[in-house]
């Protein structure tokens, strides 16, 4: 839909424009009204080249595409019929609760192996435990490849498939070579369209999932669901969006929680949302209301960071990871209120 500045354009601006969509084998439909006229772009609007055009065109104020620019994530697509499964839980039927360390450390791996037994029999069916970190500071602490036993051995002893973080080609390739179940795109590289098609052209065809997080650079949702498309079009449909927070506005919490978009990415696209309400908030104390919050804004699952010992952790362990103890009394809550939301309300 074309909406002009003016409310009516002159014949040879909208020959102009009629020569334009013309190009890209669609026509225009004036809608004529009493003061404004607006023109309809009839036939497959979704060519970028065409809208750039458009928007370029002096006397044209924006163009609005009625059409989804993503063809499989798109809710409407067949791909919407289909059921992601980790684990035992199927998404969409059960909650999802993947939950373990923000970071692996290596020179300690009993407690990760440790935090997987307790975050299996807090009630988690996944875990995570990251391997190579993406760190603001390049004299923290960056991860170990040595994790990767580590990880792969706590996933063996517990029967929970692995969740990892990969930021390269090469972790791409270890995790996938080790086993991982799960491949995590951060905040960080959310919008590293070449990890995107990396990881996308990697999994093809594989059972493997990804758990995409949400960057605080993307501005509209509909740049969080193409990151997905970017996977999801060499392939593999398996992808989970993962909201965490954006940017802060609040003195308080680490990032500012956006669990509220669950809704929003559900009317567009069919994917399974897990929350991540740990990077959210970023301390331990606000996690649990975080992650009801997520559940009661129709979340499918969750990603918690959990450690047996939180204050012997790295990264953002210390600060914002959950105690199994902690962690096995949110997911009653949570399970609880995933469940009474799906029953019909009581009316008298
Ligand atoms: C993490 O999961 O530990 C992490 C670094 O997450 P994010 O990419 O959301 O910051
Ligand atoms: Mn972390």
């Amino acid at each position: 839909m074309i909406l002009p500045k003016n409310n009516r354009l002159s014949p040879e601006e909208v020959a102009e424009l009629t020569a334009i969509v013309t190009e890209f084998g669609c026509r225009i439909q004036p809608i004529v009204g009493d003061i404004r006229t607006i023109y309809a772009i009839v036939g497959d609007e979704r060519h970028e080249l065409m809208i750039n055009r458009l928007e370029g065109l002096p006397y044209v104020d924006r163009v609005d595409t009625i059409q989804s620019p993503f063809k499989l994530m798109d809710r409407r697509s067949d791909l919407a019929n289909g059921r992601l499964k980790i684990g035992a839980v199927t998404l969409g039927e059960e909650l999802l609760v993947i939950a373990g360390q923000c970071t692996i450390d290596p020179k300690n791996p009993h407690y990760f192996l440790e935090t997987a037994q307790a975050v299996k029999e807090a009630g988690a069916h996944a875990i995570r435990g990251g391997v190579w970190k993406p760190r603001t500071n390049p004299y923290a602490f960056q991860g170990d490849a040595k994790s990767l036993e580590t990880l792969m051995d706590a996933s063996r002893r517990t029967g929970l498939p692995a969740v990892t973080e990969v930021m390269e080609a090469e972790h791409v390739k270890l995790a996938l070579e080790a086993g991982v179940q799960v491949l995590q795109i951060g905040a960080r590289n959310a919008l590293n369209y070449s990890l995107l098609r990396q990881v996308g052209h990697a999994i093809a065809g594989r059972p493997t999932a990804v758990l995409l997080k949400r960057s605080i650079h993307m501005g509209p949702l509909n740049e969080f669901i193409s990151a997905a498309e970017y996977i999801a079009a060499f392939g593999n449909p398996n992808v989970m969006l993962c909201p965490r927070g954006t940017t802060p506005t609040l003195d308080g919490y680490r990032n500012h929680p956006d669990e509220s978009i669950t809704p929003l990415l559900k009317e567009r696209t069919w994917a399974a949302v897990v929350v991540d309400p740990s990077h959210s908030v970023g301390k331990a104390a606000y996690v649990p209301a975080a992650a009801l919050a997520a559940v009661a804004y129709g979340a499918d699952g969750l990603c918690i960071e959990s450690h047996v010992s939180p204050s012997h952790g790295l990264g953002d362990d210390p600060k914002q990871s959950l105690t199994p103890k902690v962690l096995a009394e949110l997911i009653i809550r949570a399970r609880a209120l995933h469940a009474a939301l799906r029953c019909p309300a009581a009316v008298s």
